[in-house]
């Protein structure tokens, strides 16, 4: 269902682009970018900090998702486990309200009408490359998906994250490591 909406959206922002030129798709280049500082901020304010009014996004990650999983057991038991690993339902149309529009007028300020299009698009792509990411690293070590090289990598940048004592400063980052990089955010292992 997330997926579902999160994929007809892309095609349908796609499917506004008519007689592209090669500057409509520079929110390609760019998008990761803004998609890596955008997970940095969210993630280490208001899912890991009480502010109002998103006590409730706070809740679901600091209290619920770090609860169950920590930097000793981060594989989920079964699928009744996946609601604490992917977003709820309801941040998909909150990415279509807020998100997108931030998106679409980057895009279009800087490449025109159809960039903001392929903007709006990539940051959907973004949050789908999150949710899979995400899932993927909460998967035992031995599992074939971390045999491409920089999946391992990225389960043991989250894995540390999981630490209580990290998790409030510290690898805010789950597809790109970018923001924690230059932020000063990132540790590649326990102090
Ligand atoms: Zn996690
Ligand atoms: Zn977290």
């Amino acid at each position: 269902m997330n997926f579902g909406v999160l994929l007809a959206g892309i095609a349908l922002c796609l499917a506004q682009v008519s007689a592209p030129s090669w500057k409509s798709f520079t929110p390609v280049l760019w998008g990761p970018v803004v998609g890596s500082f955008a997970v940095w901020a969210i993630h280490r304010y208001p899912l890991h900090r009480r502010i109002k009014p998103f006590g409730m996004a706070y809740k679901r990650h600091t209290l619920e998702h770090h609860k169950f999983f920590s930097h000793r057991i981060t594989t989920w038991e079964s699928s009744d486990d996946w609601f604490l690993v992917f977003f709820p339902f309801f941040t998909i149309p909150l990415y279509w309200l807020a998100g997108a529009p931030v998106m679409f007028a980057l895009g279009w300020l800087t490449a025109g009408l159809n960039a903001g299009w392929v903007a709006a698009a990539m940051g959907a792509v973004w949050f789908v490359a999150y949710e899979v990411v995400h899932f993927c690293s909460h998967l035992p070590a031995d599992h074939a998906v971390h045999r491409i090289g920089f999946m391992a990598a990225l389960r043991e940048h989250h894995r540390l994250h999981h630490d209580p004592k990290l998790m409030k400063d510290h690898n805010f980052n789950v597809v790109w490591p970018l923001a924690d990089r230059v932020m000063g955010t990132r540790v590649q292992k326990r102090p």
